[in-house]
């Protein structure tokens, strides 16, 4: 009670506005108001695989464009420390997964651990956090590790991305035995690469385990 009365109080001095427009958010709003929350443009043809990934299937909830809400909403998940988005997006994205594709294991896909350091948490972990929350499976953010520093992909043509993350994952512990299903989550899809790279390592351990990613964007190709 007294925790949402100061809430109250600071919501009349500093309100919350919306990232795109400015305009004071009211309370069932969040980090956008209802009509910038408009401009997402939704990927309405999920589950879809990628040719990179075989058959594994994807779930995205947006498309990533410039000057689009989804990339305001990235930019300050990942540059701004604004976590928060990252469960909304979670719970979001988890909103539109048949329960038949809901895997037993949620993997975040992790940062190099200088950007981890930098940035202080992995933006994917929150989306995972979100997801988790909506749909009470598990997150596991210890299984999926980083050991190589691979350096920044965004300005590498799409053969040296998958050279340049070659062998930058390993598994921190094995899978259990009674789990056939995992899900890995990103923030953005771009090439697939990354996440080449990720499906390579858990299908060399566990072949028979099925995989589903789930990611928040993906960005046009
Ligand atoms: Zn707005």
């Amino acid at each position: 009670m007294i925790n949402k009365l100061f809430n109250d109080v600071l919501h009349v001095f500093f309100p919350d506005r919306c990232l795109q427009c400015g305009y004071e958010l009211i309370e069932t709003e969040a980090f956008l108001c209802v009509f910038c929350h408009e401009g997402h443009q939704r990927v309405y043809c999920s589950p879809f695989t990628l040719t990179i990934l075989g058959a594994t299937n994807c779930f995205c909830l947006y498309h990533f464009q410039e000057k689009t809400p989804t990339q305001i909403l990235i930019h300050h998940l990942k540059y701004a420390s604004k976590k928060g988005i990252g469960l909304e997006l979670g719970k979001a994205l988890a909103r539109t997964v048949p329960p038949e594709h809901l895997p037993q294991l949620l993997f975040p896909v992790p940062l190099t651990s200088k950007k981890k350091l930098l940035r202080g948490y992995n933006q994917s972990e929150w989306i995972g956090r979100g997801f988790e929350q909506h749909t009470g499976i598990k997150l596991c953010s210890n299984t999926l590790i980083r050991i190589k520093h691979a350096s920044s992909q965004t300005k590498l043509k799409k053969e040296d991305r998958l050279k340049n993350v070659a062998g930058a994952f390993a598994l921190g512990k094995p899978l259990p035995q009674e789990i056939t299903h995992v899900g890995i989550l990103d923030d953005v899809i771009t090439t697939g690469a990354t996440l080449y790279q990720v499906v390579s390592l858990i299908k060399k351990h566990s072949p028979e385990v099925h995989i589903t990613i789930f990611a928040a964007a993906i960005a046009n190709r």
